[in-house]
């Protein structure tokens, strides 16, 4: 298996950090997943160019032009052989250096490295569970940071509450999943947070928007409180790994009829078309 650095490809085995690496001592650093279909990388561009934005603004270098990136990409997939449904899991720190917080003048540290990844097919059938959490995150949760403990923290529990994701609410207003975006609609009316500076803007929940505008949804980019989370006719969540996600129960009360929506199906079956997958859920 091959792995593609700041130095090129090489084996998986060949990278070792030096212990004082600054992913490592202070998650110092941004990430990026995206979604293989068939070989075939989905929303590349988005991801890559959100990459940029979220290394600009921790005043990061990404070590490569966005098109030599973008092709690296490619040659690493076609070294790994990689034909299947997977995912590719990059991420860039700010290096390797004596432990002092200020920026060390040394050069990044690039990763990417790719591995088989199924559809959660049943899942997104049957649709999951949710809990809520207080969402006690930064202000800046645009950036998609390797600073993660708060969505650890608030998955773990979902996990340990038989839920899938857990709902993160600021003051009662809902701001996005701890790795996913929170829709609802309600009376044909889709919901969203806005893409403000305190959620990621999802590459999925972008394509969401758009594919809901042509299946005659009206969309609002307004956010929603628990209470109205709760009295939706339909909730799902989106992201990569997830695609749209039905959520029919959230902290044990059912949302509509206990069954994923009519209109989330919609949106499902849009998704699939538009991402060219070819195993339906
Ligand atoms: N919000 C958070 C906090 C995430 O971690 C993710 C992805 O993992 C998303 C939203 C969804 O983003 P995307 O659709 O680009 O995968």
């Amino acid at each position: 298996d091959y792995l593609l650095t700041q130095d090129g490809i090489i084996t998986k085995e060949s990278l070792l950090y030096p212990f004082e690496e600054r992913g490592l001592q202070f998650g110092d650093g941004v990430y990026e997943v995206i979604r293989i279909y068939q070989g075939t990388f989905d929303l590349l561009e988005e991801h890559i160019d959100r990459l940029y934005r979220s290394a600009e603004a921790i005043r990061l270098e990404v070590p490569f032009a966005k098109d030599a990136l973008i092709a690296s990409l490619h040659q690493l997939s076609e070294k790994n052989d990689v034909q299947t449904d997977a995912k590719l899991y990059l991420q860039i720190t700010r290096g390797s250096a004596p432990r002092e917080h200020s920026f060390p003048d040394v050069p990044s540290n690039f990763y990417a490295y790719m591995e088989p990844s199924e559809r959660p097919v049943s899942p997104l059938q049957q649709g999951v569970r949710a809990v809520l959490a207080d969402d006690i995150r930064w202000d800046l949760c645009y950036i998609k940071s390797l600073n993660l403990l708060p969505n650890i923290l608030a998955k773990q529990t979902a996990k340990e509450k038989g839920a899938f994701e857990a709902i993160l609410h600021k003051n009662g207003t809902v701001t996005e999943g701890s790795s996913s975006n929170v829709f609802i609609i309600k009376d044909k009316i889709l919901f969203t947070h806005p893409a403000a500076e305190n959620i990621l803007h999802g590459c999925v929940r972008s394509r969401v928007l758009a594919l809901a505008l042509k299946a005659g949804l009206q969309v609002k980019e307004t956010a929603f409180t628990t209470d109205q989370l709760l009295q939706a006719d339909e909730v799902f969540i989106t992201s990569t790994t997830s695609e749209i996600m039905p959520v029919i129960e959230i902290e044990g009360s059912l949302i509509g009829n206990g069954k994923p929506g009519s209109d989330t199906r919609t949106l499902q079956l849009a998704y699939e078309k538009e991402s060219g997958i070819q195993t339906t859920a």
